[in-house]
């Protein structure tokens, strides 16, 4: 490709909202531009590192077994409300109607469209297991669609289904698809962590989530500095902690005047206790399909409470804050809530179990108990709802947790019966008898992976692309395009390394040498040849992208520096 025929509108402005490196330099790198919130067009350089990505993944999954397919993006509402989640996904779901008033929606993910697909096709456990996938549009009308690629509303998904006869078949299909990710996401070029994932709702037995590394990712993973243990915070254990401090001694359960202190620091200064030996009380609202409940998780004040686990722990789908005014509606004492006599539904922390010699709200304005023993508690009331922190120790094998930043790029999933049971899909087994499919669920964000290449590989001039997805491998930058030797050795290189199968691009434009480097900088191809002043010497320089370093090398000895370089 030349650079003068070439679309690759590159600008100096970011776009006025972008805060993340991927975001400015995907756009300012002329590789995608916003059509409206989430929604993006791929330029010809996104185009290729897209297909790149594509081609990768397809790659791999073909040779594991699965076989390609493609849905139709636009999905009826029928199949939603056979498998019972047309009520329950919210707003994310785009539905819509046609002319003839019948209700459809895009597609955010498609296990109603794949079990569709094979319900009735596939009869008998003789044709088993199945491994189905796509690499198509998705839609989903996100609250908070930002970061360019990383959370779009619009964006494209490898999406794979598998069909078992037993459970046992589908932990082996699970297992094959977790080294064909790790296959993937090594091939890319990319530091990434499989790690132990919430199952939430949909309440599979088992889900794996396959992080990229990268400060500014949303996810926060637990990664033990001994052993493999990883876990998403959302997931994570941890070995209960030892008690940091010499326990509190009280020789009576009883109220004590604590004005105006609610916060869990101001009463730890207040009593010179630690406050592992505190009783924090969270409340929140608890939304569920049809109804919504207040309810207080209490745990030790020295934890956070951990939102996904505590939704989990009630069944719901979603917790929301609770203003005072709905407390105290609610007979409940903002500030010194007591887990004793709640009318309210209470969870507490499994670490709170048998707990002994504690300091709790008094549900009285301005009083504390102190003394509280919660050994009687009935067992049930204990859920697993604190957030790992940073030193916790490993459940595994007790060495130390580090938490670092991730981007979930993959998500694999033991689903079980949960959709083939509701939408009748079934199978004649062995035995003669009609079962529903066991599935298991595979998802990699292919549009977000371009992005989360870049959070991973950037420096402040621009990309970083790694090999195995760079759009072109190699810009030859001519620097004075009138002077004729420079035009012709520029020429003759762009040949040979065509001639060689590599990837390259000619800078060729009628610019001054400043903003050809500097498009190079901030487009990331991995090399560059500069023919320019060196030539009087019979060399042209070599630039890496990662580290910026140079080399001066006979022009003859070009191309074979590169193949060395790529190999
Ligand atoms: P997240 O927690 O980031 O919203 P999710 O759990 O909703 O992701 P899945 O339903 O498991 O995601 O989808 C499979 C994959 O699709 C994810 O691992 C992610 O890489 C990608 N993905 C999900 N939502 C988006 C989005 N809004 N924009 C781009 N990629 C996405
Ligand atoms: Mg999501």
């Amino acid at each position: 490709m030349r650079f003068s025929k070439a679309f690759i509108p590159t600008t100096k402005e970011a776009p006025k909202d972008a805060v993340l490196p991927s975001h400015i330099y995907l756009v300012r790198g002329g590789f995608i531009s916003q059509v409206a919130s989430g929604i993006y067009n791929f330029l010809p350089l996104g185009k290729r590192v897209l297909d790149k990505v594509r081609a990768i993944v397809k790659e791999e999954l073909d040779k594991a077994g699965c076989q390609e397919v493609q849905l139709g993006f636009v999905t009826p509402c029928e199949l939603w409300e056979e498998s019972g989640r047309f009520g329950k996904y919210g707003k994310e779901l785009l539905r819509f109607k046609d002319r003839k008033e019948n209700c459809f929606v895009l597609g955010p993910t498609h296990e109603e469209m794949m079990v569709d697909l094979v319900r009735g096709r596939v009869k008998s456990y003789k044709q088993l297991p199945l491994n189905l996938y796509q690499i198509n549009l998705k839609f989903r009308d996100e609250a908070r669609p930002r970061f360019g690629l990383l959370r779009g509303r619009e964006f494209l998904m490898k999406d794979g289904y598998s069909f078992h006869a037993d459970e046992e078949d589908m932990r082996r299909e699970y297992a094959l698809m977790e080294e064909t990710y790790k296959k993937i996401f090594m091939r890319l070029g990319l530091e990434f962590r499989a790690v132990e994932a919430d199952v939430g709702a949909i309440g599979g037995s088992a889900s794996k989530e396959f992080m990229v590394l990268a400060t500014s990712g949303e996810d926060t993973i637990a990664v033990c500095s001994e052993c493999d243990y990883a876990a998403n915070v959302e997931a994570a254990t941890r070995k209960s902690p030892e008690p940091p401090a010499e326990a509190p001694e009280f020789s009576n359960f009883e109220p004590f005047y604590t004005p105006g202190l609610t916060s869990i620091e101001e009463l730890s200064d207040f009593f010179k206790v630690h406050p592992y030996y505190f009783v924090k009380a969270v409340a929140k609202k608890a939304i569920f399909d049809d109804a919504e409940e207040i309810v207080i998780f209490f745990l030790r004040g020295s934890d956070e409470l951990q939102e996904v686990k505590a939704q989990n722990a009630v069944g719901a789908n979603e917790l929301v804050d609770v203003s005072e005014e709905e407390l105290e509606k609610a007979g409940i004492v903002p500030g010194f809530i007591a887990p004793y006599e709640q009318e309210c539904r209470i969870v507490l922390d499994k670490e709170l179990q048998g707990a002994k010699g504690l300091i709790c709200g008094g549900n009285r304005k301005d009083y504390h108990l102190i003394g509280a023993d919660l050994s009687h508690f009935d067992e049930a009331l204990f859920a697993d709802i604190a957030q790992v922190r940073e030193g916790d120790l490993c459940p595994k094998c007790g060495a130390v947790l580090k938490l670092t930043k991730g981007i979930e790029v993959g998500h694999i999933f033991q689903l079980g019966t949960r959709y083939s049971a509701a939408m009748n899909a079934t199978f004649l087994d062995r035995d003669g008898k009609a079962k529903p499919f066991v599935m298991g669920t595979y998802g990699i964000g292919v549009s977000r992976l371009v992005a989360a290449a870049i959070e991973q590989n950037h420096d402040e001039r621009g990309c970083i692309w790694p090999k195995a997805i760079a759009p072109y491998m190699v810009d030859i930058i001519i620097s004075n395009i009138k002077d004729e030797e420079q035009a012709r050795v520029g020429e003759e290189l762009y040949a040979k390394l065509q001639e060689a199968g590599i990837e390259v691009i000619l800078d060729d434009r009628a610019d001054r040498f400043g903003p050809k480097i500097k498009d190079f900088e901030l487009i990331g191809f991995p090399y560059a040849v500069i023919v320019g002043k060196a030539l009087q010497e019979g060399e042209v320089e070599i630039v890496e992208r990662k580290g910026l370093q140079k080399h001066r090398v006979a022009i003859d000895e070009a191309v074979e520096f590169i193949q060395k370089l790529l190999a």
